[in-house]
């Protein structure tokens, strides 16, 4: 079997590794020099929509997954018909914009918060008119991580509008919630789907800083099973899907955002489920059969951000797990990652707290 993976970066690379006795060629195509895979496969360096990179790939491999949401649509349309691409490019078009993720969320009975499409200044002054300065401007595309939004509360409209060089954007009201979670599901060929436990996300400046599985609440589980369903089914998806949810003070499950793909949130499933979210991907797309995921005791991940480590109770520690994405070092990149498992939530928490004062 060979599977051509466009984005060549810390997932791409963890979906090869996670997989490895299964054989599989794999290619990646990334513009970049040394993505973080290229080390674990066959790089071809190329932009996603080079009509020879893309005939290669058709000639080559049985099937096409992504490692980023940004990929261009059009390249997954070009591929679609003449090769099992998954996910399928509608689901990464809907992705791709906020606006979009969000008219799906409503159309399909998904609570989200309150937003408003924005194309000018004019219509940014009448939405906070409706919607109040509690709010966040967002653009509608490349705006993952806390990217490109700008807080309402400090900012006139003018100078907003101005900040955000005036690209299409949505305006939502800001949630005041009690957490954040996400829930991570794999959905095969044969329209069964398989979830993890949902997990709490903790974000630092937009990003994600830390994860901890599983967050036990039966309601919300169950919930956010039926809103991945309706999601999966209505974009006929196939592969993992993601949905990060605010959880309100009324302990309603309010949707953020979707993922057409394996999850930061979901790295603990390497080290706390018998079968991670990666080597789940890969199975769902090749038609490999999943009988069941379970999951065993309790997982932290802590990602590691602008600078690795050198910290040698981390790195020679064999109670964390240490990845290392062999990223250089730049302001709020993220580099790598921690993982813990612990029997009870109260170790796995000191543990967690631990990894982060060693990474300050
Ligand atoms: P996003 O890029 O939309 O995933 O936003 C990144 C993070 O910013 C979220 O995980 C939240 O912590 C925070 N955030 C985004 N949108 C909102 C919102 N409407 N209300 C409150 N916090 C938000």
């Amino acid at each position: 079997m060979h599977i051509g993976i466009l984005g060549g970066g810390q997932l791409a690379m963890m979906m090869i590794q996670m997989s490895r006795k299964y054989n599989f060629d794999f290619i990646v195509v990334d513009p970049s020099d040394n993505p973080p895979a290229s080390k674990y496969a066959r790089h071809i360096k190329s932009n996603y929509n080079d009509k020879n990179t893309l005939n290669l790939l058709i000639n080559e491999c049985d099937v096409i997954t992504i490692d980023f949401e940004n990929v261009p649509a059009d390249a997954l349309k070009y591929l679609e018909g003449k090769i099992k691409v998954y996910p399928n490019s509608v689901s990464v078009e809907v992705c791709q914009d906020r606006l979009k993720e969000k008219n799906l969320f409503q159309e399909i009975g998904i609570p989200t918060t309150q937003y408003k499409k924005i194309n000018s200044e004019e219509d940014l002054i009448s939405a906070i008119g409706e919607i109040g300065n509690d709010s966040i401007l967002k653009s509608r595309k490349f705006g993952y991580d806390g990217k490109n939004q700008i807080s309402m509360d400090n900012c006139t409209p003018e100078n907003a509008w101005l900040k955000s060089s005036g690209v299409e954007a949505i305006l939502e009201k800001k949630v005041n919630f009690k957490t954040e979670v996400s829930l991570i599901g794999v959905k095969t060929e044969e329209k069964k789907t398989f979830f993890y436990p949902l997990v709490e996300n903790f974000h630092q400046n937009g990003i994600l800083n830390s994860s901890i599985a599983p967050y036990e609440n039966k309601v919300l589980q169950k919930q956010a099973e039926n809103y991945h369903n309706l999601i999966t089914d209505k974009l006929n998806y196939i592969g993992v899907f993601v949905i990060e949810f605010f959880i309100n003070e009324d302990n309603d499950l309010i949707a953020n955002e979707m993922a057409p793909r394996v999850h930061n949130s979901g790295h603990w499933t390497n080290e706390g489920a018998d079968i991670s979210q990666f080597e789940a991907h890969i199975m769902a797309i090749t038609n490999l059969e999943i009988k069941s995921i379970s999951i065993s005791g309790y997982s932290g991940m802590v990602n590691i951000l602008s600078k690795m480590p050198n910290e040698q109770k981390l790195i020679n520690n064999s109670s964390y797990n240490l990845y290392d994405y062999g990223k250089s070092e730049r302001e709020n990149r993220k580099l790598g990652h921690i993982t813990c498992v612990k029997d009870n939530r109260n170790d796995l928490i000191e543990n967690i707290n631990d990894i982060k004062s060693m990474l300050i």
